[in-house]
């Protein structure tokens, strides 16, 4: 039953690929003014983890395709340190505390408070009055009770599981579904969904979402798409197959070693996918962007982000800024670094203004159209001014130029990044007037976010949950 719905997959896959390639000429025939949109999502990947920002201990050779055909970002920011938060800012566009998603949220599936609140228009959303064919694969975590998941908030195909990680191997996915959960950290192995249905997979788990992947590019080939790829992947549990294992021998850090064949497994599934754009002669009519959710967590899964301070859950360089490409091939430039801070929020900022997608006036996005300032157009930073905050840590921080100012509880900090990316000099002493400056900035910011409006990620005990 396992194998034969993989086979199938596969077979369709191959089949469709044969037709992308013996009629190719047919595909670009299929006059489509709007582009089809894919964002490729991993999770905790660290920002020195990519060969095009300086890897040699792991070879990323797909990913930096895009980098090196596109446009690399060297001071690319997500919203928020944590993947929850980080995610409601990427598929909105707006930063999420104006809608009070400012934590991670529990994954209580009974939960109607815990996610993506409902009147936000999210990408697929803001797509689907356009014809857009929306799909998610992989990772959702923007909430769990039925209520918030991605069948009704915009897309039409959803495969993966809607909590914030998951285990990988097939043969660990052996609870029902998460409502079934009745132990702490089992929402790990739940069995997968396609749509609201249990499947079963037989694949190593990045591999199976690769595969989904190509599927679903091969599928919609004619018409235009959304494709969120969204990888748990570098993320923990700490898993790979030998296939990936044994490319990394050299390395002596069996967690390093498995983090790294997790990237290469990603990498691999990139590449299938890239490849697949390559054969349905789609790349012109495709902007391709590749991120990581938050900075490497490096004391967990052995992420690198150097040469930058911090990891993953706080504001330091290291917590925010992140791997981060964008190929449209022959409407951006190639092969060049833009150095200007942008934003995860600029994704749907560049999505809708090429598709002339209609932004609600009450929900105002807070990304911008990258486009003009790609192509030379714009010659001033896309960005004055970009803000992060971690609820619960008492922590925030507010970039001006390159000037970053930071307060952890009652401390704080005055960073110049050009001078000092790692942040290691603390410039405040010197600096008061404009250190207040932007304290001022970081508070009339904060003063426009809606308090959280669900409990954190820990507090759902399903042992003592009436189900
Ligand atoms: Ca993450």
């Amino acid at each position: 039953m396992i194998q034969l719905a993989s086979h199938v997959v596969m077979r369709i896959n191959l089949s469709v690929l044969s037709i992308c390639l013996s009629l190719g000429v047919l595909a670009t025939e299929v006059e489509e003014k709007l582009p089809n949109l894919i964002i490729i999502l991993t999770d905790d990947q660290g920002y020195h983890d990519v060969g095009f920002n300086g890897s040699k201990e792991i070879p990323t050779p797909n990913m930096d395709r895009i980098a090196h055909e596109g446009v690399r970002f060297t001071n690319g920011y997500v919203t928020n340190p944590v993947c929850g938060p980080s995610r409601a800012g990427l598929i909105t566009g707006r930063y999420q505390g104006r809608f009070g998603f400012r934590i991670n949220p529990t994954i209580n599936p009974f939960d109607e408070n815990a996610g993506l609140p409902v009147e936000e228009d999210n990408i697929a959303e803001v797509l689907a009055p356009l014809g857009y064919h929306s799909g998610i694969i992989g990772k959702w975590h923007l909430g769990t009770h039925p209520k918030f998941r991605p069948n009704v908030q915009g897309f039409d195909e959803f495969f993966g599981f809607v909590s914030g990680g998951h285990d990988y191997f097939p043969e660990n996915l052996t609870v029902p579904d998460i409502e079934s959960v009745d132990r702490a950290g089992d929402w790990y192995r739940t069995k997968l969904l396609r749509n609201e249905e249990r499947v079963e997979i037989d694949e190593y788990l990045t591999d199976e979402l690769s595969s989904e992947a190509v599927d679903f590019v091969v599928r919609n080939r004619k018409n235009p798409f959304f494709l969120f790829l969204s990888y748990n992947a570098p993320h923990t549990p700490m898993q790979a197959t030998e296939k990936y294992l044994k490319r990394f021998t050299h390395i002596k850090d069996e967690r390093r070693r498995i983090y790294a064949a997790m990237v290469s497994s990603i990498d691999d599934g990139v590449g299938r996918l890239l490849d697949t754009l390559d054969k349905c002669k789609l790349n012109e009519k495709t902007l391709v962007f590749f991120l990581s959710d938050n900075g490497g967590a490096v004391t967990k899964n052995s992420a690198s982000n150097y040469p930058l301070r911090g990891y993953k859950g706080n504001i330091y360089e290291g917590g925010i800024r992140v791997p981060f490409a964008f190929r449209w091939t022959g409407a951006i430039p190639s092969g060049i670094d833009y150095d200007f801070p942008v934003s995860s929020l600029d994704i749907l900022g560049t999505m809708a203004a090429v598709t002339d997608a209609k932004i609600h006036p009450d929900r105002p996005l807070d990304g911008v159209n990258l486009i003009p300032y790609l192509n030379g157009k714009k010659s001033n930073a896309p960005h004055p001014v970009l803000f992060w905050e971690r609820v619960g840590r008492q922590t925030a921080a507010v970039r001006k130029g390159d000037s970053k100012w930071i307060r952890i509880e009652n401390q704080t900090e005055l960073y110049d990044l050009n001078d000092d990316v790692g942040e290691q000099y603390n410039l405040l002493t010197e600096h008061k007037l404009k250190s207040e400056n932007l304290e001022n900035l970081l508070e009339n910011w904060s003063s426009e976010m809606k308090p959280p409006i669900f409990d954190p990620l820990g507090t759902w005990n399903p042992s003592t949950t009436p189900k």
